[in-house]
């Protein structure tokens, strides 16, 4: 297989699918450029190398061409991040792209307008009446399915070489991240900088594991997490349950939640993850305490108590403070860390002491040698909050794609160029 760092880019057009799906104000100005910012070591390697860039990405969820969807919004932020001025194809398909790349020369670039405007980038035809006859839903299913195969073969004839860096695609079997790498050979598909980066962190954490192996889960729901954790409780040492999940866990014990959060359906469920827990030798980790509220804002009254002792009219927020201490007594302690999902509300500056805790002893276990993976957008949002997100050692640009890929899925975006 190829990879950037050998591949001579020199006399080849490449055509380079990353994700700028940025977001922007009412007035188109971009808001965040990360995304932007984390494919361009990928798009400079090809340009100093002396080839020429085929750019392609999605932006948002349009239906159809819709002018708040262009990627020219977005045109002078990659041509000044790139220090050229890019061109821009205002169709992906048809003759302007075909002209447009063919014309490039090296060092050059250009920027094709949104692959989403066509239905036939996702493969799913758009606008069917939700009473559709079956046999015209699978027609049209079918004839979306050989659009896309149509626009893949023709994306690719823009270009002599085939680079995936979107990561955050890489979870969709589409036209530019997956179908399209059918139309190049082995030595002249391979991944970006960023996407190798992600893939290398994620194996790290799940493939080569120094142990003791942490894993904290918080967030809103057991229900959004349950194939992370039936994945992770075979690779673990430690689980670590955080975050709105907690009660459903704790209620599931016999424990007083209170109005805290709670899926009752899902009380089985949290015991078999117990079960399995245990069955695997995995230190399951819950709350002792908890920072409760009597409201769900950031100035209710709040107490600590018992995480099991929640009285009625009272929801946890965060953990307490011995919850802190134990779960940091448990991350210091560990050579591989990965982080999903805050311990209690972090948008409430009164609750975001947990989430900061576990975030410090992860800075701390990570100054120690560890290998801290960071994923899933509100954990992310957490070091960032705190300052603390230079200080681990990656945190994921991919939020669906990365908990797809730790549940243990194969990621099209990344069987398409190396086989699984
Ligand atoms: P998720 O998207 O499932 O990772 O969940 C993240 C969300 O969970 C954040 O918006 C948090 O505010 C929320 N969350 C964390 N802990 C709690 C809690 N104790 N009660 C309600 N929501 C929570």
């Amino acid at each position: 297989m190829q990879t950037i760092d050998k591949f001579n880019f020199s006399g080849q057009k490449a055509f380079v699918r990353v994700d700028f799906n940025v977001p922007l104000d009412e007035k188109f100005n971009i808001t965040d450029d990360t995304r932007i910012r984390a494919a361009i070591p990928t798009l400079k390697k090809i340009l100093s190398d002396g080839g020429s860039l085929i750019i392609a990405s999605h932006l948002g969820r349009p239906d159809g061409v819709t002018g708040k969807y262009s990627l020219k919004h977005i045109l002078g932020r990659i041509s000044e991040l790139l220090g050229i001025p890019v061109e821009f194809a205002n169709d992906c398909l048809g003759t302007e792209a075909v002209e447009k790349s063919a014309a490039l020369k090296a060092g050059q670039a250009l920027l094709l307008e949104n692959l989403r405007f066509y239905a036939a980038e996702e493969g799913k035809p758009r606008g069917l009446a939700k009473d559709a006859p079956e046999e015209e839903v699978a027609a049209a299913k079918k004839a979306e399915k050989a659009n896309q195969k149509e626009m893949a073969k023709q994306l690719a004839s823009y270009a002599t070489v085939y680079v995936n860096d979107a990561f955050g695609t890489a979870h969709r079997a589409h036209a530019s991240t997956a179908i399209i790498a059918d139309y190049f050979d082995v030595e002249h598909k391979l991944f970006g900088y960023l996407m190798q980066n992600e893939i290398d962190a994620v194996e790290k954490v799940l493939k080569n594991t120094v142990h003791p192996f942490t894993a904290i889960m918080g967030g809103s729901k057991v229900s959004s997490k349950i194939d992370i954790i039936e994945n992770l409780l075979t690779k673990v040492d430690n689980l670590i349950i955080a975050g709105g999940m907690t009660y459903t866990f704790t209620k599931a014990l016999g424990g007083k939640i209170g109005n805290s959060i709670v899926e009752d359906d899902k009380l089985e469920l949290a015991l078999s993850l117990i079960r399995k827990a245990k069955e695997n030798n995995v230190n399951l980790v819950l709350a002792v305490d908890a920072k409760i509220a009597d409201n769900f804002s950031n100035d209710a009254n709040t107490q600590i108590v018992p995480a099991d002792e929640i009285p009625e009219g009272w929801e946890g927020l965060d953990i307490g403070p011995e919850t802190e201490k134990k779960f940091a007594a448990v991350i210091e302690a560990s050579k591989t860390i990965l982080w999903n999902g805050p311990t209690g509300v972090f948008e409430f500056e009164n609750f975001t002491g947990g989430s900061k805790a576990v975030g410090m002893a992860i800075v701390k276990a990570t100054d120690n040698g560890a290998f801290s993976l960071i994923g899933g957008g509100d954990s992310v949002a957490c070091v960032n909050k705190f300052g603390i997100a230079g200080k681990m050692s990656y945190v994921s640009t991919g939020g669906g794609a990365l908990l797809e890929f730790i549940e243990g899925k194969v990621l099209p975006g990344i069987k398409a160029i190396r086989g699984y």
